[in-house]
């Protein structure tokens, strides 16, 4: 549990990212501090202290491996806030402030009758982080209803505006993962939300979820609880068991190499993408018997080999030497090689 009893709007010094990142690695940062407007975080970028350390910006913690202590100082967004911009019958641009928890965010716009994210329902973290990775779960993802990204640029202090098409959103991919890494601190997100609602239920087992509950007309709400209980019955709770989610992207290869792999897998799951093919991380990780693999206080969990766990005390180095150990193997085993998906520091 966080200790309220410290004031983080002071620069702490050495202290510990147990409670401030889900696979409860205990990490320690040389400085941290939250920030809670724009304002503080400029006043902060033009401090002294700013420029003579490192930096990090931590949201959530909940797509991030610590594999030692953070030598730098650590950034606490906690920019709040929801603001309806601008409305018509048919949508509503809806101004979120980064440091928001996503889930929190998608139960408002639920509450207020506006969809497009309830299939990203109890996806952990910030509102700031989901568009780094382009947050995605059932056939969605942030990109789909991605108005603008307002971000400060680091060196300079100064505000940029990044619509849709300037974000380069790929499959768990954005410009701030690759071209722009580090190079922005992301102040406020702008969804374009629906408010005629087209539900997507055609993926994974929604719909066999909205029949087991009895649902034959499902409103936004419904879709948002039938993606709920999935994930509480298959995700371990970070709070119980440490991870950061899918550890790994689930690899999208050519149609030839597919065609090859299958030929000696022919049980392999698939599914196609344009002119190339998704294979699920998950079932290549399983063949090559690594679920449920525990390595003293680490491991694969026993039902989704696509998340590494700590089960305690683990060390995020030993995580890290896993996920090569696993990367290697499936690498030998099928010639795919598996890219991590979670953030290593
Ligand atoms: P953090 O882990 O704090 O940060 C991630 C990265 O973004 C770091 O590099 C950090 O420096 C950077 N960053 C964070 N905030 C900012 C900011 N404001 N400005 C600039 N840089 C920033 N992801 C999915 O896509 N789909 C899922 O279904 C999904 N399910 C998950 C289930 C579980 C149980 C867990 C633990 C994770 C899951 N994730 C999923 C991964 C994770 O929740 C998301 O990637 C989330 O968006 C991370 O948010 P965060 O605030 O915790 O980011
Ligand atoms: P699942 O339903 O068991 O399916 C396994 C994989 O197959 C998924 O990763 C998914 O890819 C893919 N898949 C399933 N149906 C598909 C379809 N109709 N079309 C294309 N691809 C399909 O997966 P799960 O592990 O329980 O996760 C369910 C959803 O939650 C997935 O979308 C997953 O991405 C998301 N999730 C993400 C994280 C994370 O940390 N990133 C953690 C937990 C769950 P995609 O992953 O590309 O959707």
């Amino acid at each position: 549990m966080i200790n309220f009893a410290i004031d983080l709007k002071k620069i702490q010094e050495n202290i510990s990212l147990k409670a401030f990142n889900t696979f409860g690695l205990d990490a320690y940062a040389q400085y941290l501090q939250t920030f809670t407007s724009v304002e503080e975080i400029k006043e902060i970028l033009a401090s002294e202290h700013y420029a003579n350390h490192e930096h990090f910006i931590l949201g959530g913690g909940s797509n991030i491996l610590f594999t030692k202590d953070v030598k730098a100082f650590v950034l606490k967004n906690e920019i709040k806030g929801i603001e309806i911009i601008e409305e018509n019958e048919e949508y509503a641009l809806v101004k979120f402030g980064a440091g928001e928890m996503w889930h929190d965010c998608v139960l408002w716009a639920i509450e207020n009758n506006l969809g497009g994210i309830e299939n990203l329902s109890l996806i952990p973290g910030t509102m700031g982080a989901a568009p780094m990775q382009n947050i995605g779960a059932y056939g969605v993802e942030i990109k789909s209803v991605l108005h603008q990204v307002c971000a400060i640029e680091k060196s300079s202090g100064e505000v940029k505006l990044f619509n849709n098409e300037d974000c380069a959103f790929g499959y768990r991919e954005s410009v701030f993962k690759r071209a722009l890494k580090n190079k922005y601190i992301i102040t406020h997100v702008t969804l374009k939300l629906t408010k005629m609602h087209a539900l997507k239920m055609d993926y994974g087992a929604i719909q066999d979820e909205l029949n087991a509950q009895g649902v034959s007309s499902p409103t936004i709400k419904d879709v948002s609880n039938a993606v709920i209980a999935i994930r509480e019955s298959k995700l371990p709770n970070p709070k119980e068991i440490g991870n950061a989610g899918s550890f790994f992207k689930n690899p999208v290869i050519s149609k030839k190499s597919f065609e090859k792999i299958q030929s000696e897998n022919q049980d392999m799951p698939h599914y196609e993408q344009g002119d190339q093919v998704k294979i699920p991380a998950g079932w290549l990780i399983e063949q090559a018997g690594w679920k449920g693999f525990v390595d003293g206080e680490i491991g694969v969990h026993k039902n989704q080999a696509l998340l590494l766990v700590n089960y305690g005390n683990g060390i995020g180095q030993d995580i890290y030497n896993l996920s090569e150990r696993i990367i290697n193997d499936v690498q030998s085993r099928y010639g795919i090689g598996l890219e991590r998906e979670v953030n290593i520091y």
